[in-house]
Parts: C-alpha cells; structure tokens; sequence
C-alpha cells in the first residue's frame, strides 16, 4: 500500500509493545519498519519479517530509517527510568514521537520540548484508551458542580509508577478545572492531619489539592474511579481497561495523526 506511514516501535517485546505492534501491523495507514529492545541483542526476530533492533544506535546505524527526510513515527512503551534518555535521543533525529511511557515531570517534559523541531511533534498520552479519556472529560465537567473529588487508581502488581500518569493527570486537570469554576474553593485536601501515627499516606498522595490513592494487585490491568462526594450523595465516574487491546484504536490513531501536527501535545483529547 502506498503513503503509508513509517513507524518504529520501542520496547516492543513489552506487554504494551507487543500489542502495538500487532496494531501496527494490522492498521492499513501504517508500515512497521523496525522493533527495538533490549531483548533483541540475539536477533530474535518479532512476528512477520519486521527488523529488530537492541537498541536506538543499532537502529539508526542498520541505515533503515531516514526521519530527517520520510516523515517516521517512534512510539515509545518502555519504562520510566529510560523514556527521557529515548527521547533526548531520537527527538534531535526528526522523529515524530508518540508517547505512552509514564512517569516524565513537568520539569522533564519542558527540557524536552525544547528539543522538538520546528516541524515535528512530540505527542504524549497518559492514557490512549477512549474510554480513560471521556472519564476525565466528564470528571472536569463534574467538578464544578461537586468539588469534593478524590481518585482511586488500580493497577497490576508489576507497575512501575505510582500514581499512574492517567491518575496524575486527571488530578491535574480536575484541580484546574475547579480552579477555573471556583476559584474561591479550598487548594489543599482536607485529612491528612487524622493519619495515624506510622500510617503517614492513608490519605493518598497530594496531587495539586486532589487525594489520589494507587492500588497494586495481580489481577488488575488499569482501571480508575473519580469519587465526587456531595450532600447526601456521592458520583462515581470509573473506567476500566480490561484488556491490553483497549489501548491500541488510541495508539494507531496518535501514529496517523502525529505527522500532522508541531511540538508538544499532550492528551488524545487533542486529536480527537
Ligand atoms: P513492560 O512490559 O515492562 O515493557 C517495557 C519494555 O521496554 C520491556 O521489554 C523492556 O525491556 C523494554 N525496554 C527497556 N529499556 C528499553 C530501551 N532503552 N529501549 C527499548 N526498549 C526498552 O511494560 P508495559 O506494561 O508494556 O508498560 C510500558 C510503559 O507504558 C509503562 O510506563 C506503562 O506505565 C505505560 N503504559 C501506558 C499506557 C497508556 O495508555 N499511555 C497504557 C499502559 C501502560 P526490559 O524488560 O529488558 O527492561
């Protein structure tokens, strides 16, 4: 097919990475040029006949990709402690980059920024589930009216942050938005003053005035519940991503729709 478009995926022998690249390879628009992963050095090769790579250096010295001249797609599901080493990286090449690693800060995600190109774009998605997404969508809405909100985000037992980049993001969003509605409402989480002594935590992490608690079992893939609380009665908004899969019409759509845009975006809400 032509006028597909390139992409590369990292940390693809992931349980992210391994979704993605069937979504990739099943999604007419796109062509899946290479795999990276540490897991590659003995050149294990993926399904299909699809080139992989230990790493970024090996990728770009096989000569298989030219970012700077054929708009290509770098999505990235690998691990907190690498994803900003990654993009300093691959950023600086002329990648577009489609992000779904959590765990980078404000601070980080500036620095970053600064290396984007003029004409490309450095697209990140806390969550790419559609479902994830309405949930803070409607959650900012709420917000205004019930004030009182408080997140509980849970995750399999393997998860290497914590909260979760959905959790911290609707927690974010939810804080602006109450802002914006209420600017007179108070900016700190009441409670934390009752936790007992040794128990420091109970009531959550602090995310800009908004509870947020993490639940880690076996058992859970990812799933989030947003509680309002108000006189006589409480709202419950929950997503729950019961599946890997659920993820994939979120990252097929950033990988079509990130050579169209500049810079850094934030959110799928914005291609939407
Ligand atoms: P995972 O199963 O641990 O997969 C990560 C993969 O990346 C592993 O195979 C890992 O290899 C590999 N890796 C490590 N360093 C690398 C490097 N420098 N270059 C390329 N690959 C490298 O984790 P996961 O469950 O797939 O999750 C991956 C990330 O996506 C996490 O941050 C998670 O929170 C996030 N996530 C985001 C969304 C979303 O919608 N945005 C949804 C689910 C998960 P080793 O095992 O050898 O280190």
């Amino acid at each position: 097919m032509t006028n597909q478009i390139p992409v590369v995926v990292s940390g693809a022998a992931g349980k992210m990475g391994l979704e993605t690249v069937k979504a990739v390879h099943a999604a007419p628009n796109l062509k899946l040029l290479a795999c990276i992963d540490p897991c590659f050095a003995d050149g294990v090769h993926t399904q299909g006949d699809v080139d992989t790579f230990a790493s970024i250096d090996e990728l770009m010295a096989a000569g298989l990709v030219s970012p700077q001249e054929t708009r290509t797609v770098f999505v990235d599901f690998t691990r907190p402690d690498v994803i900003e080493a990654n993009l300093r990286q691959v950023l600086p090449l002329g990648f577009d980059c489609v992000v779904g690693t959590t765990g980078l800060s404000a601070e980080t995600l500036c620095e970053l920024e600064s290396l984007v190109p003029a004409d490309r774009c450095l697209f990140i998605a806390p969550n790419f589930a559609i479902g994830a997404v309405l949930m803070m969508e409607l959650a900012q809405k709420v917000v205004a009216y019930m004030p009182d909100v408080e997140v509980i985000e849970l995750h399999h037992d393997n998860k290497l942050d914590a909260p979760s980049g959905t959790a911290k993001r609707t927690a974010e969003l939810l804080a602006a938005a109450r802002t914006q509605a209420l600017p007179d409402f108070r900016s700190t989480a009441p409670g934390t003053e009752t936790e007992l002594p040794g128990c420091a935590g109970a009531r959550g992490a602090n995310v800009d005035g908004v509870p947020v608690h993490s639940v880690r079992l076996p058992g859970y893939v990812a799933h989030q519940e947003v509680i309002f609380g108000g006189q006589g009665q409480t709202l419950t908004i929950r997503h729950d991503s019961i599946h890997r899969n659920s993820f994939m019409p979120g990252v097929v759509l950033a990988c079509e729709q990130v050579g169209k845009h500049q810079g850094l975006i934030i959110g799928l809400e914005n291609l939407m």
